[in-house]
């Protein structure tokens, strides 16, 4: 693999130890380098990448129904780091049958943030069973999603890289509405097929549907939050709570812009490319 990984800076224990101590308002662990990076360009930034050894610590931005989901878990098997989506450990809780369930229900389903403190305890407790797995760094997807999951995030660890995913709303709402999950694999599929013509100096965008293979197909069901007037609001939340976070890293030197150019076919491998991650393997890594 192009990429020689880093060893990163802190071990994920006492990352989510830092992130929750942290988060109640205590002070920093005086271990972690707060460094903040001069700016850096996008092929400087690549540069950087490729001279670590370890671990990848990532960052997937992006609207809902972008694909931070296939193209982050996509990437973990490639690179061999855990794909954790704070929206999976969510999902995970309010299907429980734990004390936060109900609330959970409630907040999502209107397309809302869930408050810091929870996130930051569900993320918490993810790196902590990873940390007991053995696992060391991640691609974050979902998170940070405010300035402040930002900010506490960057108190407690150092993120390599953040790419952010981009895709017109039109097609993300048509994504959104068109996403189907097995409930047995949990994997994503599509039944939209998106055709978006150019206009006014803008390109159209064509992706094809991703079926369910049939095994999948009788399990297949729809998240609750995928309808109209919910990915709406999720769309406007975004633009509202989310995208002042592109400009947190974005000045930082550590954002990656990243347009789809169309379906996985096309995308994966120009994904690959702008990450600077050898193409030899992209095959054989990702069924
Ligand atoms: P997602 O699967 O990323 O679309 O997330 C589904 C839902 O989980 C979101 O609409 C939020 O209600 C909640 N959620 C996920 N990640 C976060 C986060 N970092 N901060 C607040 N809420 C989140």
């Amino acid at each position: 693999m192009a990429v020689l990984l880093r060893n990163p800076k802190i071990s994920i224990k006492s990352f989510s130890s830092c992130i929750s101590r942290n988060f109640s308002g205590t002070t920093l662990n005086s271990e972690i380098d707060l460094k903040v990076p001069s700016f850096l360009s996008k092929n400087s930034l690549l540069r950087r990448q490729e001279t670590k050894e370890g671990n990848v610590q990532w960052v997937f931005l992006g609207c809902p129904g972008v694909g931070k989901g296939t193209y982050a878990s996509r990437l973990s098997i490639f690179l061999g780091v855990p794909h954790i989506a704070t929206g999976d450990l969510v999902r995970e809780e309010l299907n429980s049958s734990g004390p936060l369930a109900s609330q959970l229900k409630e907040i999502v389903n209107q397309g809302k943030l869930v408050s810091d403190e929870i996130i930051i305890s569900l993320l918490s407790k993810r790196l902590e069973a990873g940390e007991a797995k053995g696992e060391s760094g991640f691609i974050l997807d979902g998170f940070p999603r405010t300035i402040s999951q930002a900010e506490i995030l960057e108190g407690v660890t150092d993120i390599d890289l953040v790419v952010n995913l981009k895709l017109q709303k039109e097609a993300l709402l048509a994504k959104c509405l068109g996403r189907r999950i097995c409930i047995e694999c949990g994997r994503n599929y599509n039944v939209a097929c998106i055709d978006i013509k150019g206009e006014n100096g803008n390109p159209g965008i064509y992706m094809d549907p991703l079926p369910a293979p049939p095994q999948c197909v009788p399990k297949l069901i729809q998240r609750a939050d995928d309808t109209e007037e919910v990915v709406k609001e999720r769309l406007r939340i975004y633009d509202e709570m989310s995208q002042p976070v592109e400009e947190f890293y974005r000045s930082r030197g550590k954002l990656l812009e990243f347009d789809l150019p169309g379906g996985i076919p096309e995308s994966w491998p120009k994904l690959l490319e702008a990450l600077n991650l050898d193409h030899e393997d992209k095959c054989s890594a990702v069924a």
